[in-house]
């Protein structure tokens, strides 16, 4: 009898589970090991502190998410996720409002994390073969006798209700997927095995959120959303209010170069009234805040390059924010782990074509290599605003980088008078078109006029950093 092939998830966020999806069209069995107790309804969990802030869902990973799960999208709607038509929303860019365009773009859906999570965990459950491990950290890789074979994991699991330990336990597999987020242990597990641990490259804006959530009352009943960006390296202050399901509204705050958002009451509400327009201030100054203010400072942007190391063991892949962490604030990482999935996919099947089912060779190498090109484009995206301020550290640019940051902002003093331009600024940001868009001789010859004609400051007279 032919032996069960078994893979296994470190970690069961949004990377984790978007990996066993498609996991579990390749392996007999998908064990998913995560440190929490996962919640039996939509609900936070210490694992994922970011998911009292707003998630927006890119166009790109909505696509992806409706295809490896029919039917996502309705559910949400049905459990109250409203969906938004894009040229509903308010945008205020760094170089003032966007005007009106008509995006190429399908409806937003606007989800708490927690909903989102709980759906796709749902889903997963439908496949026999794939297997929640709560409650269970992994400590450690195990590996065959020569070292250079991973064959599984060491889990620490705990009490639901102490989360005293309870025991350990080796799990074998063949195939290993580190998704266990910015708090990865694989570069020391890799060093404990002799292995160099990866290069990083870490760019940090010192960007801060903070975030609370209202009831639908009063003005903010009849408020449209907004999205106030960051403008650096003059403005270090934007946020956003979004409706969520459950008639609620969900302010995320975020300030740049540490002009970190408050998280007391009067602190919160004055940093609102210091923002570039009104608008959040008016619809929540004398809204009911249903829960406490939460702050988030982990958000700087941070490259494990394990696609450069010497030497590389066989059958473990790494993925998701344990391999490339954005700064939130461009809503990249949800929609960056379902193409992570979505490559994983397709690597295997070609895994499969090119060897005997079940022959892992060469595989983690490979696909890391995939990877970081993949990862290439939301990263220099990411990076061409946060290494605009004044305090930003760790970016050491290359030549070709900051003519393509200066390309950039120069394409953002355009969009704000020209819709035809924001239309495609917006695909490049929902990641449906590609950064070449921006490229175009229609556009190029209006960005480069904008140096000729000196054009109008991004973010000019706006410092909101309060002296
Ligand atoms: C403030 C903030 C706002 C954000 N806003 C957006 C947004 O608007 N749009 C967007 O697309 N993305 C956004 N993101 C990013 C998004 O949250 C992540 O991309 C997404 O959660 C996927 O990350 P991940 O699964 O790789 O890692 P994480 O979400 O960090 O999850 C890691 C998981 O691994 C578990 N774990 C860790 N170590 C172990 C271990 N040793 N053993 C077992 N389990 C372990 C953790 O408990 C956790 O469940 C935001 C992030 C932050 C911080």
């Amino acid at each position: 009898m032919q032996r069960e092939s078994h893979a296994i998830i470190i970690g069961g966020s949004l990377a984790g589970l978007l990996a066993s999806r498609v996991l579990a069209k390749h392996f007999d069995r998908v064990s998913i090991v995560e440190g929490d107790f996962l919640p039996e309804k939509p609900a936070p969990r210490p694992g994922i502190p970011q998911s009292r802030h707003l998630h927006i869902l890119l166009n790109r990973g909505k696509i992806i998410l409706e295809e490896f799960f029919p039917g996502l999208e309705k559910e949400l709607v049905a459990a109250g996720a409203p969906s938004l038509d894009p040229r509903s929303i308010g945008w205020f860019s760094p170089a003032g409002w966007a005007p009106q365009f008509t995006p190429d773009l399908n409806d937003l859906i606007l989800f708490s994390r927690d909903l989102l999570d709980w759906h796709i965990r749902r889903r997963l459950a439908e496949n026999t073969n794939v297997h929640f491990r709560e409650g269970g950290t992994v400590t450690g890789l195990l590996t065959n006798a020569s070292g250079a074979e991973v064959a599984g994991v060491s889990v620490r699991f705990c009490d639901r209700h102490n989360r005293a330990n309870t025991h350990t336990e080796n799990l074998n597999a063949d195939l290993v997927v580190d998704a266990s987020g910015q708090v990865s242990k694989t570069p020391q597990w890799l060093k404990s095995l002799g292995y160099e641990p990866p290069q990083e490259t870490a760019i940090n804006a010192f960007v801060g959120y903070a975030s609370r959530i209202y009831k639908c009352s009063g003005k903010l009943s009849d408020t449209a959303p907004v999205f106030v960006s960051l403008g650096p390296p003059l403005r270090t202050r934007g946020g956003a209010i979004f409706p969520i399901e459950g008639n609620r509204w969900l302010v995320s705050l975020n300030g740049g170069d540490r002009d970190y958002p408050p998280a007391d009451e009067a602190g919160f509400l004055e940093f609102v009234r210091t923002l570039p327009t009104p608008t959040i201030y008016d619809a929540i100054k004398d809204a009911e805040a249903i829960t406490p203010i939460y702050s988030y400072r982990g958000t700087e942007n941070r490259l494990r390059h394990y696609e450069r190391l010497p030497r590389y063991p066989e059958n473990l892949i790494i993925i998701g924010h344990a391999v490339c962490t954005f700064n939130p604030i461009y809503g990249h990482g949800m929609t960056v782990a379902a193409l992570d999935a979505q490559m994983l996919d397709e690597c295997l099947q070609k895994q499969r074509e090119r060897y005997s089912e079940g022959n892992l060779k060469g595989f983690s190498r490979q696909f890391q290599q995939k990877l970081a090109k993949l990862h290439t484009i939301p990263w220099t995206f990411a990076i061409s605003q946060d290494s605009r301020y004044p305090g930003s550290e760790g970016a050491k640019l290359n030549l070709a980088t900051r003519l393509t940051i200066d390309y950039m902002n120069l394409v953002l003093k355009v969009l704000v008078s020209d819709p035809k331009v924001c239309q495609a600024f917006v695909g490049v940001a929902h990641m449906i078109e590609s950064p070449a868009v921006l490229f175009h001789p229609s556009i190029a010859v209006k960005a480069i006029g904008q140096l000729v004609s000196g054009g109008q400051k991004v973010a000019e007279g706006r410092i909101n950093r309060q002296t």
